[in-house]
């Protein structure tokens, strides 16, 4: 490893509103694991929330976990062979990557049944307690340390930084979203809350052949932004009483909620027409209760589900589809501005200043 001489540098969460960078050890790589240099990360909404308190995370931590890095240094082979990615081809130094938010076990029950976003024993990027020589767990850094059980995904060279970063959280975790509904074409979808995980909602339910592809958000300008997005309608919530009428007589066939405002769940309920479905993803920090008419969720005979981060799978199809849209769709325009690693904190307080849909911090 001709790079040991060099030391890392990672921004250490440690209590709301603070950040810190500190310089630690090359971490000594365990078979398996495969250390990157961090190319750029972009600011989620969750990074937002974890950095002003309103979330509650372990710290220290070192936050950010919509990273693309380039891998540097691979461990030693062991037993399980030579690391690979999603694709099943090993992966080198050199490969430009994005990888799983959480890093699981392959083996425990959760696991098995297909959720190795909830492992058991699974270690999530960007989220882990601190822990000595073990530092470079997100991606506000120099590097990140890639343990056993990652999912990475070898980016094609085409995809520039501002598309790759979110496929890790935002973009895989639309097509987990997704999948469960199946079939889209020909469908009225709704999406509420037109952030990053919405527009890119928006793309995909416009390539999957939605008829009705309804952006909703609060805010007209953000509503507006949809429309460069496959919206082929916009909304605020005071519109829809009159857009969608009676749920029971029209409503939407798929309400995907990506906002976790109270409000918008309730919304999102309420314009699930008869044999709807309701995929609840946002809601990733506390915004209290929801009141619920069950009779409503029986006679319209609706599915409320939530999806929470994605598996392996996702994170490839994330990837093929940005490759494929990238051009069509302007998600490079969705990073407001990229700035230092030396200047995290101005980041944190850019992005929560401009509500950007993203600001990229990179090394
Ligand atoms: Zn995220
Ligand atoms: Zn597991």
């Amino acid at each position: 490893m001709a790079e040991t001489a060099l030391p890392i540098t990672v921004a250490v969460f440690e209590a709301p509103q603070q950040v810190r960078l500190r310089q630690v050890g090359w971490p000594v790589l365990r078979e398996g694991e495969v250390l990157v240099e961090v190319l750029g990360c972009t600011l989620c909404g969750s990074d937002l929330h974890s950095f002003t308190g309103r979330r509650e995370v372990a710290v220290p931590t070192v936050l950010g976990h919509e990273i693309t890095g380039r891998i540097v240094a691979l461990g030693p082979v062991g037993g399980a062979g030579p690391v690979t990615a999603v694709d099943g081809g090993p992966v080198a130094v050199g490969d430009r990557v994005v990888w799983a938010v959480v890093a699981s076990c392959g083996a425990c029950d959760r696991c098995r049944r297909g959720l190795p976003q909830k492992c058991r024993s699974g270690v999530k990027y960007g989220h882990a307690r601190l822990a000595e020589g073990r530092e470079p767990l997100g991606g506000l850094g120099s590097h990140c340390l890639l343990l056993p059980g990652t999912s990475m995904v070898r980016l094609p060279a085409a995809l520039p930084l501002e598309v790759t970063c979110p496929a890790g959280c935002a973009t895989a975790t639309v097509v987990a979203a997704l999948e469960p509904a199946g079939d889209l074409a020909g469908r009225r979808v709704g999406i509420f809350g037109l952030g990053m995980l919405g527009l890119t909602a928006c793309a995909m339910a416009h390539e999957a052949g939605a008829e009705v592809v309804l952006g909703i958000d609060p805010e007209p300008a953000r509503a507006e932004r949809a429309k460069a997005f496959g919206a082929t309608a916009v909304a605020t919530p005071a519109d829809l009483p009159a857009l969608l009428g009676d749920p029971a007589a029209g409503g939407l066939d798929l309400v995907l909620e990506m906002s976790g405002a109270a409000a918008a769940v309730a919304a999102a309920i309420e314009a699930a027409g008869v044999g709807g479905c309701v995929h609840l993803v946002g809601s990733v920090f506390p915004a209290g209760s929801v009141a619920l008419d069950p009779e409503q969720v029986v006679r319209r005979q609706l599915t409320i589900r939530g999806t929470h981060n994605y598996a392996p799978r996702h994170l490839q199809q994330a990837v093929a589809f940005l490759e494929g849209c990238h051009e069509r769709f302007p998600f490079a325009e969705l990073v407001d501005c990229w700035m230092p690693l030396a200047e995290v904190d101005a980041a944190f307080d850019h992005a929560i200043a401009s509500r950007a849909i993203r600001i990229g911090v990179r090394p």
